[in-house]
């Protein structure tokens, strides 16, 4: 046997690089390639097998089987030994490949002489390209220096596919990052839109992955290494001891930079004979594969911070920085594997749409890509991967999907869809200064929900008559530390100034369940929804309730003032609550400062307790809205973020509108104005059942003043209310087909 050192790693590479230089076809330099391994592993068998399409890998080139099974032979993934290595991302080796577990016997390569079986992924950052196998008739297993060898074998294979070394004839090894593909994800932020692939973190191409001076290459590494050392202490001296999690995440930077064990790997990467950032890129790519296996959040978070070091390191390598030069396209899409919520901002209104690789559906980002009102699809696995800057790209928002370099079929379908919702745009924008009356001659009140600045031009564009709800917390979700008073009085002060005296109701932070600060310490509780939030939170710590409503009297500067509390669940928190605004005020007033000329102070119904609370406290309370996001998560005991059981209720089920009724009642009896604030709100079909129980002021996203507009002016919410009164009188579970049937009628 062949023994596999340094030098004959090298040795081997060096011709691997001849190969890739050879001005020869694709499927040449794949058959050349196996038959250096062969010769330089002392093998009969080598093989290339690389995917076709997502499910199905094909054997591409082979030294030792039967040529004519080249392209022919297929298999799925997880399917035989070769399908398993492809499933896992593992290597496998056997002494005894027809005994070992999976082993499929293909009859058309002739491969039952062989005994022994090395399969290595071909992987290139977690992405799965192929799988490299070597075979033989004597019975060894192979040792670990042969395994390593053909790991840094397998990494410049996957390199050379990327680069594009191998395309030939056959769909296996048709040119990658040009085929059209269909991506699924989870809807983030509804809408449709039409543009071209920007890549939040270009991608580092690594076009030298072979070095033949490993003493040149480990100086280039340590070099690098130095600089991404210095550069890390740089940020946390920056940091300093303000920001205690940017502080952590940046210690385990560091710890990753100057780990031994990391630094050890890839020096050994460099003395079989790979460039530095070819080094840094197979170590990066095996952590991926780690981070696909690992469940262990704490775990999971450690090797996406090394992930994060191994870019940072491979930009200082390749000097392909954030600045790469290039322009933002035309009509953008961003394309990342995360985003934090600042970075979203600074792109702001410029993107057409946002995709995200991970992320999810109640992420801070997802709150930024909803106030900016543009479609956002996350989940989208290999978008990262598979896209390159400047592809032509298709986000539906409103199924989830992403089309990446679409078909013209496809492209002219979608376009038929925008033009639709453009044409709904129209229509609702000839309606946009008219009240919302409906046909038996209710007034009903539209309003629009807000938090970040960006919001704040829709106040004029959608019609909206005020702000229901101004999510406050946004801006303290957004930032790395807790905002100061006098940035909080200018913020507030530019929001009342938009409005131009139309009302604003601002909600006090509402933090804790899926809204962590993060600068404020997490709490470790077992059950958030349920937990330390909201109100709980503004009256047990009141310092930063204080500093808020401070700020919000200072910024409606003798004007008018609306304050609402979240999540009051009994009538003594909206009690001490107001004692906190009363106090305030008193303080403010000694200060010198003006007070507002009106001040209301109204309470979030988000629990069904407060449906049940005395009288005395619908009499008391200035206003009440029905956040029906919460309220209908804990009415039916259903999370509101787990998809599964979030869509098993119906926001029209009987037992649901009859709870709203009776809020509704008690609130006429004490002359307390209700509004509703929840996502229902914006539901053109929802807001019309809503009206129909009574509700005559809804705050919904700004996107959907129109539609819920445009229907309510079409409906006479009498007969609606008889609708949904015979419904329940038949005992339906929920008015939904009756009301549907009804407007389709209008
Ligand atoms: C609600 O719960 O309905 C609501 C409007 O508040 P949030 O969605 O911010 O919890
Ligand atoms: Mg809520």
């Amino acid at each position: 046997m062949v023994e596999n050192t340094e030098s004959e790693s090298r040795k081997l590479l060096g011709r691997l690089r001849e190969t890739m230089a050879s001005n020869v076809a694709g499927q040449a330099r794949l058959d050349k390639i196996t038959q250096l391994i062969a010769d330089s592993m002392g093998t009969e068998v080598c093989s290339i097998y690389l995917f076709r399409d997502e499910e199905t890998l094909e054997l591409c080139a082979t030294e030792g089987l039967n040529r004519e099974s080249v392209h022919q032979t297929r298999m799925r993934v997880g399917e035989g030994l070769v399908g398993r290595v492809a499933r896992t991302g593992k290597v496998i080796n056997t002494a005894d490949a027809p005994s070992a577990r999976g082993f499929r016997y293909m009859p058309e390569t002739g491969e039952e002489r062989y005994s022994s079986f090395l399969g290595i992924p071909v992987q290139r950052l977690g992405e799965m390209l192929g799988v490299l196998v070597v075979q033989s008739k004597d019975a060894r297993n192979f040792s670990a220096d042969a395994v390593y060898a053909l790991e840094v074998v397998a990494m410049v294979i996957a390199e050379m596919t990327e680069l594009g070394a191998f395309v030939g004839e056959g769909s296996a090894m048709s040119p990658l990052h040009q085929q059209s593909l269909l991506l699924k994800g989870v809807s983030g932020q509804e809408g449709a839109a039409e543009g071209h692939l920007w890549l939040h973190e270009p991608r580092v191409v690594v076009t030298n992955p072979i070095a033949d001076d490993p003493h040149r290459e480990l100086q280039r590494l340590n070099e690098a290494v130095d600089e991404l050392r210095i550069g890390v202490d740089k940020m946390l001296e920056d940091t300093g001891s303000v920001d205690k999690e940017q502080a952590q995440v940046l210690e385990t930077y560091r710890m990753f930079a100057n780990s031994k064990g990391w630094m050890r790997r890839m020096e050994e990467d460099i003395a079989r004979g790979l460039s530095a950032e070819a080094a840094v890129e197979k170590e990066q790519s095996l952590a991926r594969g780690r981070m696909a296996q690992v469940q262990d959040a704490y775990l999971r978070e450690r090797l996406s911070d090394l992930d994060d070091l191994s870019n940072r390191l491979l930009r200082i390598l390749t000097g392909q920085g954030k600045d790469t030069g290039a322009e933002l396209p035309e009509n953008p899409i961003l394309v990342a594997r995360n985003i934090g919520p600042a970075e979203l901002l600074e792109y702001g209104r410029k993107l057409k749409g946002v995709i995200l690789e991970e992320g999810s559906v109640g992420s801070h980002a997802a709150i930024v890509a909803r106030a900016l009102a543009i479609p956002l699809v996350v989940r989208v696995g290999r978008i990262t991967t598979e896209g390159l800057n400047g592809d032509h790209v298709l986000v539906d928002g409103d199924q989830g999907v992403v089309h990446l370099r679409p078909d013209d079929p496809v492209v002219s379908a979608f376009r038929d869809k925008i033009a639709m919702q453009a044409q709904a745009q129209e229509r609702y924008a000839s309606i946009r200064d008219k009240p919302a009356i409906t046909k038996d001659g209710q007034r009903v009140n539209l309003m629009m929900n807000a938090g970040l600045m960006a919001d704040l031009p829709s106040l004029q564009n959608s019609g909206a008559e005020g702000v229901g709800l101004f999510r406050t917390e946004l801006q303290f979700l957004v930032r790395n530390q807790m905002p100061k008073r006098s940035e909080l009085v200018v913020l507030y002060q530019r929001v009342l100034e938009a409005a131009q005296g139309k009302r604003v109701v601002f909600r006090t932070l509402d933090i804790g369940s899926d809204k962590v600060l993060p600068y404020m310490k997490p709490q470790d509780e077992p059950n958030p929804a349920l937990g330390w939030r909201a109100i709980r939170v503004g009256l047990d710590k009141p310092g930063v309730m204080r500093m808020q409503l401070q700020a919000l009297i200072r910024a409606a500067n003798g004007g008018p003032l609306t304050v609402m509390f979240p999540f009051i669940a009994q009538f003594e928190e909206y009690r001490q609550a107001k004692e906190e605004v009363k106090k305030t005020i008193e303080r403010e007033k000694k200060l010198g400062h003006v007070l507002p000329s009106k001040l209301e102070i109204g309470a979030m119904l988000e629990t069904p307790s407060l449906g049940f609370a005395p009288l005395k406290f619908f009499e008391e309370v200035d206003f009440l809205s029905i956040g029906g996001n919460d309220l209908k998560q804990f009415f039916f005991a259903a999370d509101r973020e787990n998809e599964r059981v979030r869509k098993r209720y119906d926001t029209l089920n009987v037992s649901f509108l009859s709870f709203i009724e009776r809020i509704v009642e008690r609130c006429d009896m004490s002359g307390t104005p209700l509004s509703f604030c929840g996502e229902d709100a914006g539901r053109p079909i929802e807001a019309v059942c809503l009206a129909a129980m009574g509700i005559r002021y809804l705050s919904m996203r700004p996107a959907s003043v129109g539609p819920v507009k445009s229907l309510l002016m079409r409906v006479d919410l009498g007969e609606v209310r008889k609708i949904i009164a015979d419904a329940r009188h038949r005992g339906e579970q929920t008015v939904r087909p009756a009301v549907m049937n009804y407007l389709r009628e209008i």
